[in-house]
């Protein structure tokens, strides 16, 4: 039985974790936790029995006690029960699927107990790998990637151990507004910008494939996760979602991995790793697949690529200037307080306004992000 315990429990990724749980008879889910939403915990405690659960806000944990008195659980809260779930005992892999920075911390605690990581929170990476990365490899702990391109990454690399890469190619759909121009970005709404062409995903991820700051934080985390220099990252869009990204090796050879967009594969691969087991759902017919289509991404309108770029480069504090802006504009433009490309202007001031720091502490990217925060709210 492999023992388990998923940061956020509740959302996209969590619950389609949970589904992996349910359809494999070998896989046991210790604990689950989530920021408030106490109506869905309850229902997954009863139907996976885990031994603890964490609720960051500590008035919803109370509830949660009572509703789930007749069953022998932990039920604890904030920051401290976030990070007594990461290091509880037997737990082999941690599924770090919880939105935000408020990921660093608990990530940092299972690695130094010795849980593998199923990483879907990127943030972790993007601002703190040069804190993970090293922990990871002093820890004997393996990273395994969910996100799907890093998740494609890793499997197109397996065997492969010894062999140069010449260049990693992360693909992109391009999100719902591909094609478009800086005009007819200027009124899109929620709405529209919601509609992924081809992923069912959180709403924070899914704005960020639309402005395409997404690809920019995968980049950032597949040079951590797979030590590459920025320069020999790609990124190619290919509007179909069906390659999930390629390497290129130094004879020139690029192995890529191909699917239909299912998050539960990466998130299957992570937890088995490195064996593969029987996922039912669809496949690809080949014979119906009309085409498989690439192009450049247009870095001019969709600036959230070269912005982030640019962040990585800077390298330091910047990232997390980059992301906690990215974040609160999200935020912003969730609640119909800004336009689409505000999200772009605010993220530029924010970096413009920054003095970096060079190899950040944790306290220095958190304290960088309640800054970051502060200025946007004092600004806009
Ligand atoms: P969702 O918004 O769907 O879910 C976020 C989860 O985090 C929820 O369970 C939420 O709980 C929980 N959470 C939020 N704040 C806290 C907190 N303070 N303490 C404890 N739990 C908290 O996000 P996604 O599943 O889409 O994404 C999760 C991460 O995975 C992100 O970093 C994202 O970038 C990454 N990712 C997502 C992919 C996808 O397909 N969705 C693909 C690749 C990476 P509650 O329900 O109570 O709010």
């Amino acid at each position: 039985m492999k023992k388990i315990a998923i940061l956020g429990s509740t959302g996209s990724i969590g619950t389609q974790t949970l589904d992996v749980v349910r359809h494999n008879d070998n896989l046991q889910v210790l604990a689950i936790s989530a920021g408030s939403n106490i109506k869905v915990l309850e229902a997954q405690a009863r139907e996976f029995s885990p031994k603890m659960i964490a609720v960051w806000q500590e008035d919803k944990a109370a509830e949660l006690r009572v509703m789930l008195a007749d069953m022998d659980v932990k039920i604890v809260s904030g920051m401290e029960g976030l990070l007594e779930l990461a290091v509880l005992e037997n737990v082999e892999i941690l599924v770090t699927a919880i939105v935000g920075m408020i990921g660093i911390q608990p990530t940092i605690a299972a690695i130094k107990a010795g849980k593998h990581i199923a990483l879907a929170n990127k943030e972790t990476l993007v601002t703190a790998g040069h804190i993970i990365m090293p922990l990871a490899k002093e820890h004997h702990v393996d990273i395994l990637p969910v996100d799907s391109e890093h998740s494609a990454i890793f499997q197109a690399l397996h065997g492969e151990k010894d062999n140069k890469i010449e260049k990693l190619l992360i693909t992109a759909s391009g999100g719902p507004f591909r094609g478009r121009t800086k005009e007819q970005l200027a009124d899109v709404r929620k709405e529209d910008a919601l509609k992924h062409p081809n992923w069912a995903m959180g709403q924070k991820i899914t704005i960020d494939s639309a402005t395409l700051v997404n690809k920019g934080l995968e980049v950032m985390e597949a040079k951590w996760l797979f030590g590459v220099d920025l320069d020999r990252i790609q990124v190619v869009v290919q509007p179909q979602s069906i390659i999930h990204s390629m390497v290129q090796f130094e004879d020139g050879s690029v192995m890529a991995q191909l699917g239909t967009p299912d998050m539960r594969l990466p998130i299957q691969y992570a937890l088995y790793y490195p064996n593969r087991r029987y996922l039912g759902g669809e496949r690809l017919d080949f014979g119906k697949l009309a085409q498989i289509t690439f192009e450049n991404p247009d870095m001019d309108t969709f600036k959230g690529l070269p912005m982030a770029m640019q962040a990585a480069r800077i390298g330091g504090s910047m990232p997390t200037v980059f992301n906690a802006a990215n974040e609160k504009a999200v935020a912003k433009f969730l609640n119909n307080e800004i336009r689409f490309l505000d999200i772009y202007e605010m993220i530029g001031e924010a970096m413009a306004m920054h003095q970096c720091v060079e190899n950040p502490t944790v306290e220095e990217i958190l304290r960088t992000e309640e800054e970051v925060y502060q200025w946007i709210e004092s600004r806009w």
